[in-house]
């Protein structure tokens, strides 16, 4: 360990500040802390930003949802409006991490933790990510956790968030707040693919805090939900998962969104599979012939081959139960 200094600071123009001059903030610190304990990160200034008044959640005017950065996993969880308006997002976060992270763990943290990749939390192996330039062992390691979508020569790490698949799914947006003032940025814009620089990972300007998370309002009814694969039902994190939203109005699919985890290096939209489903009546035919595009790009690693078809199963899976035919 690293020595760092540690400031609680509950003015959000100050932490800001703070977040300019270099600091880092920490928030349930159920992930930072981790990865500084095995020496992966060595933060000098940790800013403590969980008294901050960012615990809200708020029905926008349009019908939709701003989740505030704060909030922690559980209460996203069991809003009752999470619950109602977006039951994917709530399933995402219940099947996340265990009961004693989601109390601690907040919603701003979780999109923002870094790839579970055992050579990047293995500060003796060649990692890209954590050491610009140094190679990347997965590729030729145990690879079978790894991406089959998104990958580049230099990183093949998930991201290994289950809510940001329901974000991404949704088309969320990312409210940050900084020096400049506020921005607001498309949830498909904000987590970064690794491309040749994988250590950045979002698009978040030094000293920018995330101050809430917005879901933007659907066309109603919606029937949404989320299914994850993992290798063993306590805690885990996803092989693969699907979020799927479907509106069907008159017998007819009139919009549909979809995303995958567990097989991107960040939360996956299924275009491909959105445009199979729009317009046509629902039908078991029709989320089989869909699922297919679910792999559509995939470029898979020596370990991990069996997660295209995986992933078809899942996505298949997933359209059933949330479109209801048997
Ligand atoms: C054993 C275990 C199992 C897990 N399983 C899962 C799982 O199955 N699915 C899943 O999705 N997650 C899982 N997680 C990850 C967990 O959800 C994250 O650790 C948690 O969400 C991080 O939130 P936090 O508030 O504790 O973040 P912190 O550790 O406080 O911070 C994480 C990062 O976010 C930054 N940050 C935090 N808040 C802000 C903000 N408002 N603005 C800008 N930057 C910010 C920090 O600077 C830091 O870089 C697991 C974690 C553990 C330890
Ligand atoms: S996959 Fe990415 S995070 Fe993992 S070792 Fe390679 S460069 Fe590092």
């Amino acid at each position: 360990m690293h020595p760092f200094t540690y400031t609680r600071i509950s003015d959000t123009r100050e932490a800001i500040n703070a977040g300019r001059r270099g600091g880092r903030y920490i928030a349930g610190g159920t992930t930072l802390v981790d990865l500084m304990r095995e020496t992966v990160e060595h933060p000098e200034t940790l800013v403590d930003i969980s008294r901050l008044p960012l615990r809200e959640i708020t029905a926008t005017e349009r019908g939709g949802l701003r989740i505030g950065a704060l909030v922690t996993m559980s209460q996203a969880a069991a809003h009752p409006k999470v619950r109602t308006l977006f039951p994917v997002v709530s399933e995402a976060l219940e099947l996340s991490a265990s009961a004693q992270l989601r109390n601690m763990a907040s919603i701003g943290g979780n999109i923002m933790q870094r790839t579970r990749c055992t050579y990047f939390r293995d500060v003796s192996a060649d990692c890209n990510k954590r050491d610009p330039g140094s190679g990347c062992a997965a590729r030729d390691g145990y690879n079978r956790t790894h991406a089959i979508l998104g990958t580049s020569d230099s990183c093949v790490a998930t991201h290994p968030s289950d809510v940001a698949v329901a974000f991404a799914a949704l088309e969320a947006s990312v409210h940050l707040l900084g020096s400049d003032g506020e921005r607001r940025v498309p949830f498909a814009d904000f987590l970064l693919k690794p491309g040749d620089t994988p250590r950045r990972e979002q698009a978040i300007r030094q000293g920018e805090l995330i101050t809430s998370v917005e879901i933007p309002a659907l066309p109603r009814p919606l029937k949404s939900g989320y299914l994850k694969v993992r290798d063993r039902q306590s805690y885990e994190f996803a092989l693969t998962s699907a979020a799927v939203a479907l509106h069907v109005g008159g017998g007819v699919i009139r919009d549909a969104k979809v995303a995958a985890g567990g097989v991107g290096t960040v939360p996956w939209k299924l275009a491909a599979v959105e445009r199979a489903l729009i317009g046509r009546r629902p039908s078991d035919a029709l989320w089989t012939a869909a699922a297919e595009q679910a792999a559509d790009g995939a470029r898979p690693l020596t370990h991990n081959r069996f997660k295209a078809e995986l992933l078809k199963r899942t996505v298949e899976r997933q359209l059933r139960i949330v479109g209801g035919t048997k």
